[in-house]
């Protein structure tokens, strides 16, 4: 435990005034201990499922503000429950891991740290999502609601996720009863921070927002042998080729136009040298889409496209191509209806029209959409908070493919935006959930 952090919560004022016009006020007296945890976490980050010290960071001063907390929920995760009189239940979600990548932007805290992955790959680690914003965040509006518990009634569930990056996190927490062993929500909510929007802008997607990952092998199987006598082999380099070319019309040609759907084709590995004919090629695909009906449409096109074009190479029956389609798969976030709607007028209203836009979906992924699929009777809503810095912003002209992409080496989000705005929005839509009846 970092004692100066450790001082810094205990000086942390916990009698916040009562009206939303006062809360930015408080949240901004927090910042300059927010921005000590933030820049803590961000050189300190940890890869998924190994997530130790965050929340052994984060454990003590969720007690501290009264939550009852329990570690080590999905291996490394932490539940923090306050109850507070009669009510729904409303659970607030932040993830905790970063990611494998070699931080370049040149920050005076960036991060140093080596550590290796689950796969045994020793790498540089970044939290190049964001997700350090996140947790500073989760941490800041636990103060700011344990402060106001005068203004809400019910039930709050605050969980750090671990895994996020790999899918596995919050069914990791699911699966170790994040819904029986404590008060089951009634509402889930999350942000993440934004690399296609400007510092402080709030974007609320209405529906799916978020999308199915599916990550697929195929080992293109031939017959090898020497490359001056082709007639004697089946090539998989060419069979390989003819495949990824195919698969470009599953999207193009076979789904509609108002379904949106990616099949990228992120790696094709075969063969040693000039002169030998391998005996298979392997590709790596990541397909995209947001309803289980294209998901589908697209796996099995997959695996017809790979058997069609290897029937047409003349491949032996017993060289068929082997598609595997890994599990688990990241199944897409849905916004429900009435919440999303909700929050684009609540944030709208507090934070004036031209600072929340209805974002479009992306075809990234994001596993908070478990919380969701687990039980399809409540409400949920993950919302965006933008954070490239104003000036950058402009300079791109608005053109965020001009700009770090979550993920980057150079994402450098402006975190003391990210985190006031998303902590003034996150403690409004909670007490607008948990309003006194
Ligand atoms: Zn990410
Ligand atoms: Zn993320």
């Amino acid at each position: 435990m970092n004692k100066l952090l450790w001082l810094a919560a205990a000086a942390m004022t916990v009698s916040a005034p009562a009206t939303a016009a006062t809360l930015s006020d408080s949240i901004k007296a927090d910042m300059p201990q927010l921005m000590t945890l933030y820049r803590d976490l961000h050189s300190h980050p940890e890869l998924s499922m190994q997530e130790v010290r965050t929340p052994a960071l984060l454990a003590p001063q969720m007690r501290k503000l009264g939550f009852e907390v329990t570690e080590h929920v999905g291996k490394t995760g932490l539940v923090a429950v306050m109850k507070n009189g009669p009510g729904p239940v409303l659970l607030i979600r932040a993830d905790m891991d970063a990611l494998p990548v070699k931080e370049q932007t040149g920050l005076p805290f960036a991060s140093k740290v080596r550590a290796t992955t689950l796969d045994g790959v020793e790498s540089d680690v970044m939290h190049a999502c964001g997700h350090d914003t996140h947790i500073t965040t989760w941490l800041a509006t636990g103060r700011r609601l344990a402060a106001m518990k005068d203004q809400w009634s019910g039930t709050l569930v605050m969980i750090l996720q671990p895994g996020e990056e790999l899918g596995l996190g919050a069914k990791a927490m699911l699966d170790d009863g994040l819904y029986t062993r404590f008060p089951k929500p009634d509402v889930l909510l999350a942000f993440h921070d934004s690399a296609s929007l400007p510092a402080g802008v709030i974007g609320v997607t209405r529906g799916y927002a978020l999308a199915n990952v599916d990550s697929v092998d195929v080992d293109v199987r031939g017959v090898g042998g020497h490359g001056a006598y082709p007639q004697a082999t089946k090539d998989p380099i060419v069979l390989a080729s003819r495949i990824v070319v195919a698969l470009q019309t599953l999207v193009s040609r076979e789904n509609s136009p108002f379904d949106p759907a990616v099949v990228t084709v992120g790696s094709f590995q075969g063969g040693t040298k000039h002169n030998i004919i391998p005996d298979d090629a392997k590709l790596q695909i990541t397909v995209r889409s947001y309803t289980p009906e294209v998901r589908k449409k697209l796996l099995d096109g997959i695996a017809r496209v790979a058997r069609g074009e290897a029937i047409a190479a003349g491949v032996p029956e017993d060289r068929m191509p082997v598609v595997t389609v890994r599990e688990p798969y990241t199944p897409s976030t849905y916004n429900t209806e009435k919440l999303s709607s909700r929050l684009i007028a609540l944030f709208g209203q507090h934070f004036g029209a031209d600072r929340v836009v209805d974002s479009k979906p992306v075809m990234g992924g994001e596993d908070f959409s478990q919380y969701w699929l687990a039980d399809k009777t409540k409400e949920a809503t993950i919302f965006w908070v933008g954070g490239v810095p104003k000036a950058k912003w402009d300079a791109a002209g608005g053109d965020d493919t001009k700009l770090p992409s979550l993920h980057s080496p150079f994402w450098a989000p402006e975190a003391d935006t990210v985190i006031s705005t998303a902590t003034e929005a996150m403690t409004l839509a909670a007490l607008d959930v948990l309003k006194k009846g």
